[in-house]
């Protein structure tokens, strides 16, 4: 039996009750990210009890989020106090995006909320899950400022030339389901440019759904298509990279499974 991880998923937004079968199919372990300042308590009563989940604090950059970054962080920093720090993995997920937030957005505001969290992430040393489109030297050169944190370049959405940037700030990448659909083909490159000991692999549950599940809703069952591909441009076999990827987990996240 495999045991995959899926090292992103939004399970408070998939069907109610579906979760806990996802244990009975190959699923090693789930960290379950968050996207708002005061979603961490909610999901964790709602997911805690499967022991093979995680958790992930953070701010998705949305137009609300970056019109008043301080208070955000306050709210946030107040739901990673009341968290059990057992649970708690990562911060994020946090960062840029320049697809949502155009020339008249708050980037300002954007720039600053994603430099909170790597305030808060190094300061409780935990892993950083960060968010990042159409913003690849943007993001770079933010990370580049904070080298003592550490973490992964989530749905990872540039060409090698990025990847090779962010491997270089001792950032980990992670691919999602969109890598298997067929206008993908920068991303299968930057995903066999990859080193062994950097590369890890996501649903983003609901989002995403790998083919032949496209136009669906994902869940992180789904990612068994995402490591067949990324095993077979690999030239790897679905067990090794299984075994690559839970090592490389519990090496980022801590996460022991
Ligand atoms: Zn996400």
């Amino acid at each position: 039996m495999f045991r995959f991880i899926d090292t992103h998923a939004h399970l408070s937004k998939l069907p109610r009750g579906t979760v806990g079968a996802l244990f009975d199919a190959d699923i090693g372990g789930i960290i379950d990210v968050g996207t708002n300042a005061t979603d961490l308590s909610d999901r964790i009563a709602a997911f805690r009890a499967l022991d093979r989940v995680r958790f992930s604090a953070g701010i998705w950059p949305s137009t609300e989020a970056i019109a008043e970054p301080m208070e955000q962080m306050r709210l946030l920093e107040q739901h990673i106090t009341a968290a059990p720090p057992e649970l708690l993995v990562a911060i994020g997920e946090c960062g840029l995006d320049h697809h949502h937030n155009t020339e008249d957005a708050n980037l300002a505001g954007e720039r600053e909320l994603l430099e909170l969290h790597l305030h808060v992430a190094q300061r409780l040393n935990l892993p950083i899950i960060i968010h990042t489109r159409e913003a690849a030297d943007e993001t770079r050169s933010i990370l580049a400022q904070y080298p003592a944190v550490h973490g992964v370049i989530h749905c990872f959405s540039y060409d090698v030339s990025a990847a090779r940037a962010f491997l270089n700030l001792g950032y980990y990448i992670s691919f999602a389901g969109n890598l298997t659909y067929k206008s993908a083909q920068g991303l299968r490159e930057a995903l066999c440019f990859i080193p062994d000991d950097r590369l890890l692999l996501e649903t983003d549950s609901p989002f995403l759904a790998p083919v032949p599940f496209r136009g669906k809703d994902a869940t992180p069952a789904m990612i068994v298509e995402t490591y067949k591909l990324a095993a077979e441009l690999r030239n790897s076999s679905v067990e090794d990279l299984a075994d690559t990827i839970r090592a490389n987990s519990a090496a980022l996240f801590g996460f022991r499974l």
